[in-house]
């Protein structure tokens, strides 16, 4: 059941930033949207960019250099940015949620000190390595081992699918520190770039999301002092199921940005295009495909809106996170369909947004657990 008397008017706070977020998206990230897609081109410049303006440490406290702001102005920031391109929504939400994230939640203080500052400020760009070649949704069997000896770790493997995989400036790996297949086998680490043993491996060349980085780590005897260990020997997978309880907030705001910015482009050029003499929007065909979009939208919205919410009070958001992120990362990719189909072929072209936008919403159904995963999560909730 929902939270009942939810009351879900935007703060001012979250109007300024959602403000700040969408004028930055129109004027730095839009010119470049094409040019970055077709090029693959990682375009770190922004990310400092946005780390002046706190958004690349958006929940991550003042004592620590970061915002200090909720999950709902977190939503507002990846939304709005996701609107005009998913792929730097992909990308800040990773760095906010997965690598910082980690470390804001099981570092100890020294960690948090350490790191936390240059994360929040896009000094440093942060990966977070859990998914390997031969272990994706059943990331529990991971092959990447890390081995104690005297007071420090050796890192042996590689983890692939990672967002900053190669221009990470520190990742939080999870490597199996145990018997194959046994109960809590896996610890967390933090690798700083320039580390001798570890390097970025093959970049993927991506259906969307593609100014997004997405790399291979290598790790080859590795080897990371003690200090540089999260939390405690063992507890690295159920650490890395919380940070994705949050991600998966991350994902639903980004599936939620990228629908709304291919809705918006549809509805305007329905009542632009005539054809048979009238608005394509005057065709009862076009206009209950944007009553179903913008209904979805909104049912979408609301299910990411009660996660926040949740998240907030810190209670268990795992059944509505996974529930926010299955529904609207679907969502997203219905609505960029239908966008494309509204544009006709226009819209099966690069003149217009909306074939970005059905490219970068197919990533959203896969990312961070598949949808798949999350109707187990789901079921798993409901079952109990
Ligand atoms: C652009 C991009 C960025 C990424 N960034 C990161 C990152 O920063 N860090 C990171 O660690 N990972 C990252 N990933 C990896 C991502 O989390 C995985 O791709 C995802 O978890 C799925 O794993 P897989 O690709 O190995 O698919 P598989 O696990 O091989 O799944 C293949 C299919 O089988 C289905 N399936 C698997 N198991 C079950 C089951 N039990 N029941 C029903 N169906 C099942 C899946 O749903 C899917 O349809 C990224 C991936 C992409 C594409």
């Amino acid at each position: 059941m929902l939270v009942p008397y939810m009351n879900f008017q935007k703060s001012e706070i979250t109007l300024q930033v959602a403000q700040i977020a969408r004028d930055f998206a129109q004027q730095h990230i839009k010119p470049h949207v094409m040019e970055w897609d077709e090029s693959q081109e990682f375009p770190t410049p922004i990310f400092k960019q946005l780390g002046e303006l706190g958004m690349m440490g958006v929940l991550v406290p003042e004592q620590y250099g970061g915002a200090g702001l909720s999950y709902f102005e977190y939503k507002t920031i990846i939304e709005e940015i996701a609107k005009v391109d998913g792929s730097i929504g992909l990308s800040v939400a990773a760095h906010n949620s997965l690598c910082t994230g980690h470390i804001l939640l099981f570092g100890n203080n020294e960690q948090k000190e350490r790191w936390l500052p240059k994360l929040a400020t896009a000094e440093w760009i942060g990966a977070w390595g859990l998914t390997e070649p031969n272990t994706g949704s059943d990331a529990g069997n991971m092959q990447c081992t890390a081995t104690k000896e005297g007071d420090n770790w050796i890192i042996n493997g590689t983890k692939n699918w990672i967002t900053h995989g190669r221009s990470g400036d520190v990742a939080v790996v999870i490597c199996r520190t145990g018997e194959p297949r046994a109960k809590n086998n896996a610890t967390a680490f933090v690798v700083e770039r320039g580390t001798k043993g570890f390097s970025g491996g093959k970049k993927e060349n991506k259906l969307g999301m593609r100014a997004s980085e997405t790399a291979e780590m290598i790790f080859d005897a590795c080897v990371i002092p003690d200090s540089n260990r999260l939390g405690d020997v063992g507890d690295g997978f159920k650490q890395a199921m919380k940070v994705l309880d949050g991600g998966r907030i991350s994902i639903a705001s980004l599936s939620l940005g990228i629908a709304k910015g291919a809705y918006e482009a549809a509805l305007q050029y329905s009542q632009e295009r005539h054809q048979f003499d009238k608005p394509i929007s005057s065709f009862q065909g076009i206009s209950f495909k944007l009553a179903d979009m913008a209904t979805e939208i909104e049912a979408a919205d609301l299910l990411t809106l009660s996660a926040c919410d949740l998240k907030t009070r810190g209670e268990s958001v795992t059944k509505l996170g996974a529930m926010a992120k299955y529904y609207a990362s679907e969502v997203a990719v219905k609505v960029a369909n239908d966008a494309v189909q509204i544009f006709g072929g226009y819209g099966y072209t690069k003149d217009f947004p909306v074939e970005k936008h059905y490219r970068d919403a197919k990533l959203c159904t896969i990312g961070e657990g598949t949808s798949e995963i999350q109707k187990l999560v789901i079921s798993r909730e409901v079952l109990k």
